[in-house]
């Protein structure tokens, strides 16, 4: 494939946008994957968005397979969630005291995931997952973070690095104006390694604070756990007393009610701890994404008595000047009242009609090609190889997927700008969005054939 970039539909205004963005944004745009830089061309300027369409600044719509990164499992403007956006703007936009939204959101996710005894609201990922290392850190009284390489946690520094020379060896910046001494304490492993966690623990247990992973990965594409995985990651924590924290900003209330912990938490297992049968609970979850429905709210929590530790209840400092905001947290819970059993069902219903179509489209052309699936998250792997951690999924043919891509856009459908990202449905994704896709595939399939 040759990978350039068809870009057939003209996009004058977005062009424009970009130019006048790029003279006064980095890159153009506020967030890197926005920027197109991995598959060419000019970035759609998304101008409204309704249920599963975009419409852009040229007025073209598309059906929309981004979701905001997740997001929007209800699709755009959700009437109810409009709704209670306004009435909890029309009270006021921030307080700086506590408020019942924010009890209210918070009563909601302790309710759906039972491990989840106590939370604290923050207002992004990134925050979730940087606080929720400090918590460790701070519980444990240990420095060492592990963290698994293609897992992504936002941009934290101690996790914005990559893996030393040996698996035992600490991390590297994987950024400049990250300090070798913030990579320092962190360790990078290979996901779904169980020999490796282990040679890992065997080193330097005694010194780790905890393990981070995603619950199922959806940022080196959708990796999920190989069964077993997750049980090695408790059984080797509880055995060092360090803690494994579940990163669900993508999975959490997307894939079930109660994220893949709701998919594969609940199964019972025994580790062999002397503690009999348990579910695989892990003991600090992280939140993003669909709890908020849009808007900036995101969460950590977990076991009560770790949660005891943070500020103001316990020494753990954490803060934050929109933390519980009324307005994102009345979006967060209409979101989460609505994502009803009917919601999971479409969302999985349509999730595995297009991961179908794609394969057998891109079958029928002879791309080589893989899913990745963790229920109703899923990427196309352009390669044969079985992924099963970053090394592997790093054998796509990005050109291949740089065609394909263009080629939905143009055909009315606008993926994700990477091939290491999840494609994102919703519950609003009604027959004749799916159709547009569906017709779109096999045209998108010869391209990246071609
Ligand atoms: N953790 C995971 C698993 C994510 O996918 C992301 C974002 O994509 C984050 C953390 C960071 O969240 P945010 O972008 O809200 O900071």
């Amino acid at each position: 494939s040759t990978g350039v970039p068809s870009d057939l539909t003209p996009a004058p205004a977005s062009q424009a946008l970009f130019d006048r963005a790029s003279a006064v944004l980095p890159g153009g745009v506020n967030s890197p994957v926005r920027a197109f830089r991995a598959v060419g061309g000019t970035p759609r300027f998304t101008a409204s968005a309704s249920g599963p369409w975009l419409t852009d600044a040229d007025g073209v719509r598309r059906v929309d397979l981004i979701g905001s990164w997740g997001p929007m499992i209800l699709g755009h403007g959700h009437p109810a969630v409009r709704e209670a956006v306004v009435a909890a703007a029309e009270k006021g936009f921030s307080f700086g005291t506590p408020s019942e939204g924010e009890v209210l959101l918070a009563e909601e996710l302790v309710a759906r995931v039972e491990p989840l005894e106590k939370v604290r609201l923050v207002s992004s990922g990134t925050e979730a997952t940087m606080s929720a290392i400090r918590l460790a850190r701070g519980f444990t009284g240990r420095p060492v973070v592990v963290k698994f390489a293609g897992c992504y946690h936002g941009h934290v520094d101690a996790l914005l690095a990559s893996a030393g020379s040996g698996l035992a060896t600490f991390a590297l910046p994987d950024t400049p104006g990250v300090t070798p001494e913030s990579a320092a304490e962190t360790l990078v492993l290979p996901f779904n390694d169980v020999p490796a966690l282990e040679q890992a623990f065997a080193v330097h247990g005694d010194r780790i604070a905890c393990v981070i992973t995603e619950a199922a990965a959806g940022n080196m594409g959708v990796v999920p756990p190989a069964p077993g995985w997750t049980a090695a990651l408790l059984r080797e924590t509880r055995r060092a007393g360090a803690l494994l924290i579940s990163d669900e900003v993508m999975t959490g209330f997307r894939l079930s009610r109660a994220g893949w912990f709701g998919l594969e938490g609940r199964q019972r297992v025994d580790l062999g701890d002397g503690a009999g049968e348990q579910a695989l609970a892990p003991d600090l979850f992280t939140f993003g994404k669909v709890m908020g429905g849009g808007f900036p709210v995101a969460a950590f929590g977990g076991r009560a008595d770790v949660m005891a530790h943070l500020a103001p209840a316990g020494p753990v400092y954490q803060a934050g000047t929109l933390s519980g905001n009324p307005v994102a947290s009345a979006a967060g819970l209409a979101t989460l009242q609505h994502c009803t059993d009917e919601v999971y069902a479409r969302v999985d219903a349509v999730a595995a009609t297009i991961r179908d179509a794609a394969s057998a489209a891109l079958a029928a052309e002879g791309v080589p090609h893989t899913l990745g699936v963790a229920g109703s998250m899923f990427s196309v792997f352009f390669t044969d190889v079985d992924v099963v951690d970053y090394d592997t999924a790093r054998t796509q043919d990005a050109g291949a997927f740089a065609a394909f891509f263009h080629a939905m856009l143009d055909a009315g459908v606008h993926l994700p700008p990477s091939c290491y990202e999840s494609w994102f449905c919703s519950a609003s994704h009604d027959d004749d969005a799916v159709n547009v896709v569906l017709e779109a595939l096999p045209v998108a399939a010869r391209a990246a054939a071609a």
